[in-house]
């Protein structure tokens, strides 16, 4: 594996692929978990070269505090991205990525209306602007993303239609912990009480897929099963099609999103 810190650097190591070959890029925050490692799995099942990107992205943080806390560990990033079958990890400072005088967003409506849209306002427009950017740079032909984040998901579809990107995006399943909780880097800042108290809310995405087949309230049943876990909200979305069960909550300082597919088997 070869980590390139600088977009020059990058594009000089892909030059060599840029035709004939199928670069997939899965975009990151680091601190990689099971659900990076599951992303760069598909990307290496498909694609070749994998090119990963470790980018804490600051326009993406509508809290100063929640940047300051993400947690960061550069080496056992670089040992589990080799380990996973990534090729190129790339990792850009703040300056190369947004330097002094960018002034160009990508706003996304749609599907960046509404539950996170409404909650951290600015942060698809974060999210939406470093994708295109690291689309531009990399310019894959297949870019992975988690269910995990399926918002996030309808939002990089939705720009991709809209401005006739020539990309195909693929979805991994959520990964989870053994007890349910859905893999997420802000895990480790759960005291072991608070993580506890979080698994309420893949008990709850369960009640509610359980109440949904039997017809009755999904969101009412999945509110009842968060045991005193107070949502930001608890909601029913269509995402691509798929009628989905999503819930995003604070437990302690930190705030947690998951969701569940309704029409799941
Ligand atoms: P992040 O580093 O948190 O920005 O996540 C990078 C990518 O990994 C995003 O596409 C996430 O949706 C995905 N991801 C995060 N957690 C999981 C998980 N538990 N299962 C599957 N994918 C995940």
């Amino acid at each position: 594996m070869k980590a390139a810190r600088t977009i020059g650097e990058l594009r000089r190591l892909l030059q060599p692929f840029r035709t004939g070959s199928t670069i997939g890029l899965v975009p990151t925050m680091g601190a990689f978990h099971g659900g990076h490692i599951a992303l760069f799995r598909a990307a290496r099942a498909t694609c070749d070269p994998v090119v990963a990107s470790l980018f804490v992205n600051p326009t993406q943080f509508g809290d100063p505090a929640d940047l300051a806390a993400y947690p960061r560990d550069e080496p056992r990033d670089v040992r589990i991205a080799e380990e996973s079958g990534v090729d190129y990890l790339f990792a850009p400072s703040i300056d190369d990525m947004f330097p002094r005088g960018h002034a160009t967003w990508i706003d996304v409506e749609g599907a960046a209306l509404g539950l996170e849209g409404d909650f951290r306002p600015g942060h698809f427009r974060g999210v939406a602007t470093v994708c295109l950017k690291l689309f531009t740079i990399v310019r894959p032909q297949v870019a992975f993303f988690g269910q995990k984040d399926v918002q996030q998901v309808a939002v990089i579809r939705q720009m991709v239609r809209d401005l006739n990107l020539e990309l195909d995006i693929r979805v991994v399943p959520t990964v989870r912990d053994q007890d349910g909780l859905a893999l997420s880097s802000r895990n480790v800042r759960l005291s072991a009480a608070e993580r506890e108290r979080a698994l309420a809310i893949p008990r709850a995405l369960g009640a509610g897929r359980a109440a949904y087949r039997l017809g009755r309230d999904a969101v009412a049943a999945a509110r009842a099963a968060l045991a005193g876990v107070e949502p930001d909200y608890v909601a029913i979305a269509d995402f691509d099609g798929r009628p989905t069960l999503a819930i995003a909550a604070r437990v302690g300082g930190t705030r947690l999103i998951d969701n569940i597919p309704l029409d799941e088997r």
